[in-house]
This record gives structure tokens, sequence and C-alpha cells, in this order.
């Protein structure tokens, strides 16, 4: 986005750094709760307050109110459900009423009680990290719940009120089977949610999954058991209703997330929180990773902010543009490109798009320029065609 752009819809993303437990596979920016952990968490709901009056009121006075809001984390509702619904109440005043307000929850730290609490307090969409249904495999990947407290937890949502639920789920964990994975879609859509995200597990470096990697204790299904596990989920959630809008998120029709389609869409967003990332002006920023440190900062009036790219350049706005929308199923919307740019998208990309729509890996309607499904598969492959090399 330049600094031109129209803004039709902005949003405002709160990062809470808190979980139960580190999980084995997590790099997340967030630490388990200590003993120690109720006075710095009213500190930071403090500061998260006080961030929030600071930064959202201008941007409301320029844009209006804030379509979407997202509270994640680390693990939201891992704060005590009145810290976490101050927040959202200090939020929405400031910020008016969005259309989706998200917040992300473990099954193991919410109750009837509390989901009850964040829907009086605004929330109407819950993302529900439950990565699989098979108490084995939790256990391997250090979750705090069973599958029978996500099941739980799925339905005292419901019973408070969510008409929007999305559960997240993991394929390719260790020695994770496809009829493994089969049974635990199965759980999922037993539920009937709204939306599911679906990631391949990662290792990634610091992480006790990393450890257990470099010693050879960690049993990775093989690279054709991932992707068999890959092609029967893109194949088997949109034939139960689930169509795929972007590479990892699934929905039925009109669940989309509102708030991470702006992300995809070069849509302006605000950071609020340790660690949090902004997006405004056409200017990346992230927070004060360093949560004690973020607090300081924030009592003493300091910004707590560090620009991401002081020598992003036009060509990496293009491309930065590039890889989010590919990232969707609508893909690039060729006039947005234009305005957004000034040049068209044929100009730029003209020869990348004809190669790869002639290997079948990009297809091009009237308005957009999109990955096909075998495009999605191959998704770093393509997305490295768009790099314009300066
Ligand atoms: S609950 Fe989520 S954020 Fe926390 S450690 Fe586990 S995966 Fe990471």
């Amino acid at each position: 986005m330049t600094n031109n752009a129209r803004v039709t819809q902005w949003g405002i993303y709160a990062h809470i750094p808190y979980c139960v437990k580190k999980c084995a596979y997590c790099d997340f920016v967030s630490s388990a709760v200590g003993k120690s952990a109720a006075r710095e968490m009213k500190a930071y709901a403090a500061a998260l307050r006080a961030e929030i009056l600071r930064e959202v009121p201008p941007l409301r006075a320029r844009w209006g109110d804030a379509a979407t809001v997202y509270l994640g984390g680390g693990t939201p509702t891992a704060l005590p459900a009145q810290l976490l619904t101050e927040i959202l109440r200090t939020l929405i005043d400031a910020a008016g009423i969005p259309q989706e307000c998200t917040v992300e929850a473990n099954p193991g730290t919410v109750d009837a009680h509390s989901l009850a609490q964040l829907r009086a307090a605004g929330a109407n969409r819950l993302s529900l990290g439950v990565q699989s249904f098979d108490d084995r495999l939790l256990r391997i990947i250090g979750r705090i719940h069973t599958a029978q407290e996500a099941e739980q937890a799925f339905r005292a949502a419901r019973a408070a009120g969510f008409a929007n639920i999305s559960l997240d789920l993991m394929y390719g964990l260790p020695t994770q089977t496809l009829d493994d994975l089969k049974t635990s879609v199965g759980a999922a859509l037993a539920l009937a949610p709204e939306h599911i995200s679906v990631y391949g597990l990662t290792v990634e470096e610091g992480t006790p999954f990393a450890a257990a990697e470099a010693q050879g204790r960690l049993t990775l299904p093989s690279e054709e058991t991932a992707e068999e596990m890959y092609d029967w989920l893109t194949a088997e959630l949109p034939a139960r209703g689930y169509a795929r809008y972007e590479i990892s998120n699934f929905a039925r029709q009109g669940f989309e997330s509102r708030h991470n389609l702006g992300y995809w869409r070069n849509v302006p967003y605000l950071g609020i929180g340790a660690a949090a990332h902004g997006y405004v002006d056409g200017v990346r920023w992230g927070n004060e990773p360093a949560t004690e440190k973020y607090i300081r900062a924030i009592q003493t009036g300091r910004s707590v902010r560090t620009p991401e790219d002081t020598e992003r350049t036009r060509t990496n706005a293009m491309e930065e543009y590039a890889f989010l929308a590919l990232r969707t199923r609508e893909g690039i919307d060729t006039a947005d490109f234009s305005r957004a740019f000034g040049v068209g998208i044929d100009e730029v990309y003209g020869a990348v798009i004809e190669k790869y729509s002639a290997q079948g890996l990009i297809r091009r309607a009237e308005h957009h320029v999109a990955l096909t499904d075998a495009g999605m598969k191959l998704g770093n492959e393509v997305f490295a065609a768009f790099l314009l090399g300066t």
C-alpha cells in the first residue's frame, strides 16, 4: 500500500505473550506463565490498554471504526478472564464495534463462564487451537489439553453464543499417520466449525523439537506421507463444504477470516502489545518483543516501535504485495495493483505470469492473477519467481 492508497478497511491486532506451558514445536513470542505472573500480567494488561488509548483514536479519526479486531498470542485466554475482557472493552470503546472480533483460545484455558464473559465483552469469533484430536499426539507435541477437553471447549463456546468458530489443526506431526490425520479431521468436522486452519509442522530453531531432531529423536512422517496428508486435506475439506480461500485456510461460505484476509490484501493494521507487528501508511514495524521492556516503555511514554523496513523500496513493496495476495484463492487484484503502484501488473510481472500459466501453476481471470491448486502446492517456488531481483 502506498501512502496515497484508499483505505476502506483497517484492523487491529493485539498480542498476549503468555501461555500456560510452551508447546514443543512453538517459536512464537510467548512465555510460560510462572508463579510470579499474576502481577506482570496485570501490568501488561494496563500497558496494553494505555497503548490502545494512545494509538487507536488517531486512526479512527482518519479511517472510521476498525473493521476487525484480533486478539492473538501466545494464548490470550491464559490471562485471567477479567483482564482479557477489560482489554477487549477498551479496544472496542476506542475502535468502535468491529464486524469481526476474534479471540484465540487454548481449549485448556477456557470454561463456560470465561467464554460467556468474552462473548459479552464483544468477541464474536473464537479461534480454538486444537491441533489434533488424538491424545497420544497431543502429548507428543506438548499441548496442555486432551481431545475431549477440546470438544468440551467447542461446545461451551457454542453455548456461550459463538456462532463463528475456527479450529486450528496440524499435520506432519511426529509419528502421525494418514489414518491418524483422517480421524482428527473427522472429529473436527463432526463439530461443524465455520472455519478450519491447517498447518504442516515445521521444526523451528530453538524449540524442543529442533533439539530432539538434532539428537535423532524426532520421528517425522516421510516426505511422501506428508505429501499424501496435504493432498488428502486439500481435497477433503473443500469436498466437505470448506472452500480453500488461502493456502492454509478453509471456510464455509461467508466465514472467511476478514482480519487475516486484510493481511493478504494489503489492508493497514495497527499492532498493539509486545512483539506485535503493524502496517500503516506503507510502513511496517515491530513492537518491542521483551514483555518487561515493553511495559516500562509504555509506562514512561516512550515509543515501542522499531521500523522493519527503512530501506524498503517500491520494488520490495510490489514483491510483498504479490506474495501476500497470491496466498489467497482470488490472488492479485490487478486493478488494485495498478492503483497502488501506478503501473499495470503485466508491465512488472507479464513474463512470470505467462511462464507459470503455461505450466498450469497460475491462472488468469479478467481482474485477477491467482495460483491454481498445483501452484499452491508449489507455493514457494512460484513466490520466488515474483522476486524482482533488485
Ligand atoms: S499454546 Fe500456542 S502460542 Fe502457546 S506455546 Fe503452544 S502453540 Fe505456542
